[in-house]
């Protein structure tokens, strides 16, 4: 694993521009800046506008609006610095040359099942969790060895392939999670071989971040604990790639009084929103450095302020942050005017 060296931490904001930030994504990417600038290092803006049909020019806009609103700022990207691009969608053609570094391990396989097909296969009926969070329903290698014959006649069909990685089977992934320590994490578990590229042709985020991570020498990837199942499957790119992973923290997600996850359907909890009912900035930093075990109390304070305070107290205390998920009450904003 990488550690902080001599230059400090890199870390990385790599929001998706598919709608406003909300809560949930300031804490982690005020989480991800701490890591950083307590240790001297440097933070780095990626838009992972991956999926064209999802991103647009003016999330991204919002986006960087919002977090220098919050007190967030970085280094590099998206427009200018060493490692460009910052955008997922000018990356297509690294994509593909890492896909073909992986051909060459005979790791690389089209798959024709259709999402239907898989559910199916799964045993769960439509809309159902599959208990797997974001790793999906467990291929069960149905086109790992398909004959030419056999891919020729799903081609004739008119089928579009995914492409797959092929995992091996006693694959077992261990790393040491800055929050949750040590991790034991078997890729089977995450769901087996999973894809690097979806039937449309758009480059799934497994690949394409840690392409991304790696060439912009990313050392430290702060995420909400949801990505957890997410990560075996990035370090075993990672050795097949060559690269030499970051460390991780995968932090506890704030979700509201019914325990769900903060998402975009939060319109309330948006960080546009809150500004927009008054909210101040430093009473929702005040909030997170209670909440990350920071500081006593919910005092309203900056990322600066906090950052310089902390960076002379040691490493940065990512065992101080609270175990599972973190409800913020609806009345929460009234306290931040
Ligand atoms: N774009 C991804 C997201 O917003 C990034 C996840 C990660 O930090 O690796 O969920
Ligand atoms: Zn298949």
């Amino acid at each position: 694993m990488n550690d902080a060296g001599s230059g400090g931490v890199v870390g990385r904001f790599a929001p998706s521009p598919t709608g406003l930030l909300h809560l949930g994504n300031a804490w982690s990417f005020f989480l991800a800046w701490m890591g950083a600038r307590t240790s001297g290092g440097r933070v780095i803006l990626r838009h992972e506008d991956i999926d064209p049909e999802r991103s647009r020019q003016s999330w991204m806009d919002a986006i960087e609006r919002d977090l220098t609103w919050l007190g967030l700022d970085w280094d590099e990207g998206p427009n200018h610095g060493p490692h460009g691009p910052y955008h997922q969608s000018l990356c297509r053609g690294l994509y593909d040359s890492a896909v073909d570094r992986l051909r060459e391990h005979g790791l690389v396989y089209p798959c024709y099942c259709t999402r239907k097909e898989l559910r199916v296969l799964a045993g769960a009926p439509h809309g159902a969790s599959d208990g797997l969070g974001d790793a999906g329903a467990a291929y069960p290698g149905t086109c790992r060895h398909l004959t030419a014959e056999e891919r020729a006649g799903k081609e004739a069909e008119g089928r579009r392939p995914s492409l797959r990685l092929l995992c091996p089977d006693d694959d077992v992934e261990v790393f040491d999670d800055l929050v949750l320590g040590r991790q034991e994490i078997s890729l089977k578990s995450c769901g087996g071989d999973f894809a690097l590229r979806r039937s449309d042709g758009v480059w799934a985020y497994q690949l394409a971040v840690v392409v991304d991570d790696m060439r912009m020498g990313v050392t430290q990837v702060v995420r909400g604990e949801d990505i957890l199942l997410s990560t075996p499957r990035q370090l075993l790119l990672y050795r097949l790639l060559g690269g030499t992973p970051p460390a991780f923290a995968h932090i506890p997600l704030l979700c509201d009084e019914q325990g769900e996850r903060l998402a975009k359907r939060h319109a309330s909890l948006s960080l546009a929103a809150l500004r927009e009912q008054g909210c101040s900035p430093q009473a929702i930093v005040g909030e997170f450095a209670r909440i990350a075990g920071l500081q006593e109390t919910s005092a309203p304070t900056s990322p600066k302020r906090l950052a310089d305070r902390i960076m002379h107290e040691g490493p940065f205390p990512w065992r101080s942050l609270p175990r599972g998920p973190i409800a913020v009450p609806g009345s929460a904003p009234q306290r931040w005017k």
